[in-house]
């Protein structure tokens, strides 16, 4: 099936009085699309990517990743769509200092169950994927920024989902690394995985084959169509 992803109608409320930060979106993504959605401050981008991530569950509609229904299922079946379909990488990177590079990478490989001389064989080819096997044993404080970005990276296709979902990767970037950030997903989504981007970066949004627009959770505007 070439559909990773379908929204139906999807709706997301918060708080009393209820503010929709999800509005009824509908939305499909096929396998090997890169995707950037983009949109102001408190749009709705962030909440739309909990609900594709599988992190949060909508207050209506249909939330459909690699054809299965999230609603029929349970959250620790939850948690191993996570796992095994969706790597993620948020703007803070979000790694533990204490650990090494190829530790923090091999971390991403705990749920599966891989031995643990598995996992770290894994994560250094990961970390090599992402050009950074002279910094296998670094830590996070010992790394640039974009050098620890590619960390993250390399943690969240280290099990090799199919999806990755990326909330503002550059956003803590300079320009020069965020560029190379961008260059990377360019080569991971050349690759075969299907990429989806948040961003408020219009440079970012403009390099990609396809742009979803939002604003008071709704789509205002998609490439695609
Ligand atoms: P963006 O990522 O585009 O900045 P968000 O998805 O974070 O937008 O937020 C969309 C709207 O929903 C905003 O008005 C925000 O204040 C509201 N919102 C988001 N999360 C929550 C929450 N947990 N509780 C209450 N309101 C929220």
């Amino acid at each position: 099936m070439s559909r990773i992803l379908s929204l139906r109608d999807v709706h997301r409320t918060y708080g009393e009085p209820p503010v929709a930060a999800c509005a009824g979106i509908s939305l499909d993504i096929d396998r090997g699309e890169f995707v950037a959605v983009v949109g102001p401050s408190g749009s709705g981008k962030s909440t739309l990517l909990n609900l594709i991530g599988t992190l949060d569950r909508p207050s209506s509609g249909r939330v459909e990743i690699d054809g299965l229904d999230v609603a029929g299922l349970t959250d620790p079946e939850l948690s191993a769509v996570r796992a095994r379909r969706i790597g993620f990488v948020f703007q803070q990177f979000h790694l533990s200092d204490g650990m090494t590079a190829i530790d923090n990478v091999a971390d991403g490989l705990l749920y599966l169950g891989v031995p643990r001389a598995e996992r770290r064989r894994r994560a250094e080819a990961a970390l090599r994927r992402v050009g950074l096997e002279r910094r296998l044993r670094h830590r996070p404080h010992q790394l640039s920024g974009g050098e620890r970005q590619r960390v993250a990276i390399a943690r969240a296709v280290v099990g090799d989902p199919p999806l990755l979902l990326a909330d503002e990767p550059t956003g803590n970037l300079d320009s020069v690394s965020g560029a190379s950030i961008v260059e990377l997903l360019h080569e991971l989504h050349e690759q075969g995985t299907t990429v989806v981007v948040i961003t408020h970066d219009n440079d970012l949004a403009a390099e990609l084959p396809r742009r979803v627009a939002i604003r008071d959770g709704r789509i205002v505007a998609d490439s695609a169509h």
